[in-house]
């Protein structure tokens, strides 16, 4: 702290030595008042504990400085508390600045023009006008709009000057890539300045905007401000010395002129520096613009996904280099080409589907579909995609479109899914006939009691049970070979006479089970009596049966699907019905209808 408040005080005591020192050189007379616009450039970019410090140095040296020049104490005190006042109303006007780049942001640059170049000397000024009654307006030094102007005019350059020296921003004068460029700006400057102002015989001032301006478009900020220094430490001592273009003209004093000189370094300072606060910002704009590519080109190399843009109608506008590793394809040779056009023949619809909800709605969609790689080969893709809405009216939307390369995980899933559904036709289908087996049948029942029980509650149901008569004879006569081919043929006859939505299971042995859904009574009578018709008129033989063929016997129960009870006791009504048909018989249908006793009446005789 006390390191600060050193620094404060050497600070402003050499820099009002240095003022007084062209004070008395411009014949009692100051064209750019220093000591406020640096110190408040320095006391910026320090922290509040030590602004304190730094300030309360300073106000000693700037005492101190001006006791030595030939000042009483009183008007010494009051120059520096007038000074002090201009420094701190300006540094609290520009809170939270802390580098000259911040200062260039035009809304802050607008605030620092007011707050140090207008408000700030104002206040000063009048703080000096109250103190220094009678001796302010008569003494030389102190004319109020010399006093202002001047002050106005540190602030302007040395404010920015003072934050480029005390932050990091004096290296940009340096970097080796602008280094040439800067220090041939700064020699043009200093030529220009030189010429102008040590020829007095014609009015080449204006000559000075081409390199100032040339300066603001071309240099770095640090830079700017060095030409503009560069101009002011030419100009000012010329001037004074008695050679320029301000000699050509007949000012009546040197007060006069000196205030030509400032009010020229004013209009000169505002053209360069709004150029260079839009340049500041410009370049700003540009390495976001430029570290925001380079960031998007690092994660869309990096990314697992080939990151891709599509036109309105569907074609490549943009390919991420990606797509090389995924897809097989140079970036470049898809540009232009249709998505739709590498796309599997089977996936088009669907995914033209997605692309067109994806344009008409702001929400992201996603499909899974098939991609042609550059071999020739389909591999499984998952694209997300989202429209992004163009600016121009009337212009479809460009889609941001990822895929990935699911190849593996789609193939494996579906390799998966079937091997699960091999294993469950082994676990469902009877391996003599291929039809579904009785564990089946169970797993349909009580399917039709859970997940479907809310759509199917309530509605018909028809249970049907065939048994081959005689069976045991057919084996006896003809072999369990033999057997088992009539089994197979039974079955898919009674298959062929049935519904698709109609359930047949190998029950047992030789007996079937036809579960028949929204089926009336009536219609669950006939249908059982199509099947008997049906298998009595593949007329196989059956020398063990009194029939002399291959026969049916069948027990139909018929009613509403409601509890298990009820299914279950159908099915024993559809079995006692069976048992009846061959006690009457074999070769018939019975119904047993709703009843713990049913009445049975034969359908068909044979
Ligand atoms: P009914 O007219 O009373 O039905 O007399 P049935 O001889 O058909 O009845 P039973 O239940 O006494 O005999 C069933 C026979 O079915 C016994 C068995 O030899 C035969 N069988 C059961 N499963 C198979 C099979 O998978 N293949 C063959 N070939 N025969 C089978
Ligand atoms: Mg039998
Ligand atoms: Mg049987």
């Amino acid at each position: 702290m006390l390191r600060i408040a050193l620094a404060g005080f050497v600070a402003g005591y050499v820099l009002l030595v240095v003022s007084g020192q062209l004070k008395t050189m411009a014949g009692e007379l100051v064209a750019i008042w220093i000591v406020d616009g640096y110190l408040l450039g320095h006391s910026m970019v320090l922290r509040r504990r030590n602004k304190l410090a730094y300030l309360a140095g300073a106000f000693v040296g700037v005492l101190l400085g001006n006791l030595t020049g030939d000042e009483t104490l009183y008007v010494a005190s009051s120059f520096t508390f007038a000074g002090i006042v201009e420094t701190c109303s300006a540094a609290l006007l520009l809170q939270g600045v802390r580098s000259a780049g911040q200062l260039m942001q035009p809304r802050v640059f607008v605030r620092f023009l007011l707050a140090g170049c207008l408000i700030a000397p104002i206040l000063s000024g009048m703080v000096a006008v109250v103190l220094l009654q009678g001796i302010f307006t008569s003494h030389p030094f102190s004319s109020f709009s010399n006093w202002v102007i001047s002050d106005a005019l540190g602030f302007l350059i040395f404010t920015p000057v003072s934050l480029v020296m005390h932050s990091d921003e004096w290296r940009t004068l340096l970097e080796p890539g602008s280094r040439r460029k800067s220090a041939g700006l700064l020699a043009l400057t200093a030529i220009v300045a030189t010429v102008v102002f040590m020829d007095t015989s014609y009015v080449g001032l204006y000559w000075m905007l081409p390199p100032l301006a040339l300066l603001a478009f071309y240099a770095e900020l640090s830079t700017v401000l060095v030409g503009t220094l560069l101009f002011i430490c030419i100009s000012v001592p010329l001037t004074i010395h008695g050679t320029g273009p301000l000699w050509l003209f007949p000012f009546p004093s040197m007060q006069d002129r000196i205030l030509a000189l400032q009010l020229f370094t004013v209009a000169a300072l505002s053209i360069v520096l709004p150029i260079t606060v839009l340049q500041t910002e410009r370049n700003a704009l540009l390495s976001a613009v430029t570290e925001g590519q380079r960031r998007f080109r690092n994660l869309a190399e990096r990314s697992e996904e080939v990151l891709m843009e599509l036109s309105g109608e569907g074609a490549f506008q943009y390919v991420s280099p990606r797509a090389r590793a995924v897809l097989g394809y140079e970036p470049e040779m898809l540009r232009g080409t249709l998505l739709l056009g590498l796309v599997h023949q089977n996936d088009q619809n669907e995914l033209q589907t997605v692309l067109r909800r994806a344009a008409a709605t702001t929400d992201e969609q996603s499909a899974q579909y098939r991609l042609r790689r550059a071999d020739g080969a389909f591999i499984w893709v998952r694209s997300f995609v989202v429209a992004m809405p163009s600016t121009t009216p009337g212009v479809r939307p460009a889609l941001a479109f990822t895929v990935r390369d699911v190849d593996s995980h789609v193939v494996a899933e579906h390799r998966r899914m079937s091997d699960e559904k091999r294993l469950m036709d082994m676990a469902f289908v009877d391996g003599l006939t291929g039809l579904h087996n009785r564990r089946y049948l169970d797993r349909y029942v009580e399917q039709l009691l859970s997940s479907r029980l809310d759509t199917v509650h309530g509605q018909p149901v028809t249970v049907i049970f065939a048994d081959i008569d005689y069976f045991k004879n057919f084996n006896d006569s003809y072999g369990h070979q033999t057997g088992d081919d009539c089994l197979r043929e039974v079955g898919q006859c009674i298959r062929s006479t049935l519904r698709s939505s109609d359930t047949l299971a190998r029950y047992g042995g030789e007996e079937f089970v036809v579960v028949l859904e929204n089926c009336g009574q009536e219609e669950a009578s006939q249908i059982a009596e199509f099947i008997r018709v049906a298998v009595e008129s593949l007329t196989l033989d059956h020398g063990g049966s009194p029939l002399g063929h291959v026969t049916l016997s069948i027990g139909v129960a018929h009613g509403d699907i409601g509890s298990k009870a009820d299914l279950d006791g159908l099915f024993v009504s559809a079995d006692s019905a069976l048992y009846v048909a061959k006690r009457a018989g074999r070769n018939r249908v019975m119904t047993a209808w709703d009843g713990p006793a049913p009445t049975v009446r034969p359908f068909s005789a044979a």
